[in-house]
């Protein structure tokens, strides 16, 4: 039932409609941030296909079917070569493929030709899902062309893509695009309590940092996070308490590290709601609107001592540097210079003054 799965009520009006008036395209690509919830959607519709006591036009999510579309075979180790085939579910008739590297391979996309080919062994409808679709190249593009095509009717291709400009034109053009919107925190935040998978305290801050993925909200680790987040927090007082340069190169080091590489972009996330924190308390908004209500007497004390006109020149410099790192700048060279650009920043309209090469 796409009642169960969270946020998107656009998409969930739409597939069912289409359901409804049975004029589901046989092709289809799903746009949206990563852990959005686009492959739980494409599940559904398999279910709502499948499904042996269906409701209305969707899935029950109980009869053998359902509960058998739920259940990936993931191959048992990473090397494995059956990350090159389908992926089947538990049910013969939806299966997915992911890419093995970087690419999805050629093979893959034949595999998929073949079997899109297949009458469905079981359920009313074949479906086939291939995930992160923008690491299609080429030759495995246009190898999945053929059955974007003219695909069998009793075959359904759903492409899952958070970078819907990295795929073909050609691929775009034939399949219905169905974009996906970031979860609302609040919602985040209800599914985490509801579900027992935070309590109320973390469930907030969770739900806040996953800017609207509710994967991200759920792979987070609270340890981790609040690790993180106290890294952070020095940031902003070295910053805010009169620009102490020697922490803030420390930081900026501490950033940099190997060991925390994965956590770069999650760190200046959170760095950012740290800002913002100090800058709403600064201007008299109450404290159970922050995301980290929980600091507040640390923010506080940081909102003080803060020109605050500062926050939001931060908060820009913050985002500039990201979208050069999106076109490959060294990251460390990046860092150093954006703390002591911060550190140096007054209140005066920001300068694009990045020392960086
Ligand atoms: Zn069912």
């Amino acid at each position: 039932m796409f009642e169960q799965l969270i946020g998107n009520d656009n998409v969930k009006n739409l597939l069912r409609r289409m359901l409804e008036a049975k004029r589901l395209p046989g092709a289809m690509l799903f746009v949206g941030e990563d852990g959005i919830g686009k492959k739980l959607f494409a599940l559904e519709i398999a279910k709502a296909l499948n499904c042996r006591s269906p409701q209305g036009v969707e899935g029950c999510g109980k009869c053998a079917a359902c509960t058998r579309i739920s259940k990936f075979n993931y191959p048992q180790s990473i090397d494995s070569d059956d990350w090159k085939r389908i992926i089947w579910t538990d049910h013969p008739d939806v299966g997915m493929v992911v890419a093995p590297r970087r690419v999805l391979l050629v093979d893959q996309m034949r595999e998929i030709e073949g079997a899109a080919n297949y009458r469905p062994f079981e359920g009313a409808a074949r479906v086939f899902l291939v995930e992160d679709a923008d690491k299609l190249n080429d030759n495995s593009a246009n190898a999945l062309l053929k059955v974007l095509e003219e695909p069998p009717h009793t075959s359904y291709l759903i492409l899952l893509t958070s970078r819907p400009a990295m795929l073909l034109p050609t691929i775009r053009s034939r399949c219905q695009m169905i974009r996906f919107s970031p979860v609302a925190a609040g919602a985040i935040e209800n599914y985490l309590k509801q579900n027992n998978l935070a309590d109320a305290k973390n469930a907030r801050i969770q739900a806040r940092v996953a800017r609207g993925s509710i994967g991200r909200a759920l792979t987070q680790d609270a340890a981790k996070f609040s690790d993180q987040r106290e890294a952070m927090l020095k940031v902003l007082k070295a910053l805010a308490g009169g620009d102490d340069r020697i922490q803030l190169l420390r930081s900026a080091e501490e950033l940099n590290e190997a060991r925390y590489k994965d956590e770069y972009e999650a760190r200046l996330d959170i760095l950012e709601t740290l800002i913002r924190d100090a800058w709403m308390l600064s201007l008299g908004v109450p404290a159970t609107n922050l995301v980290n209500e929980d600091l507040l007497p640390h923010l506080a004390q940081i909102s003080d001592k803060l020109d605050r006109h500062r926050p939001g020149g931060w908060i820009s410099q913050i985002e500039e540097m990201r979208e050069q790192l999106i076109v490959n700048i060294n990251r460390k060279a990046a860092t150093d210079s954006l703390f002591l650009t911060m550190a140096t920043a007054t209140g005066l309209p920001p300068k694009r003054r990045f020392l960086i090469k």
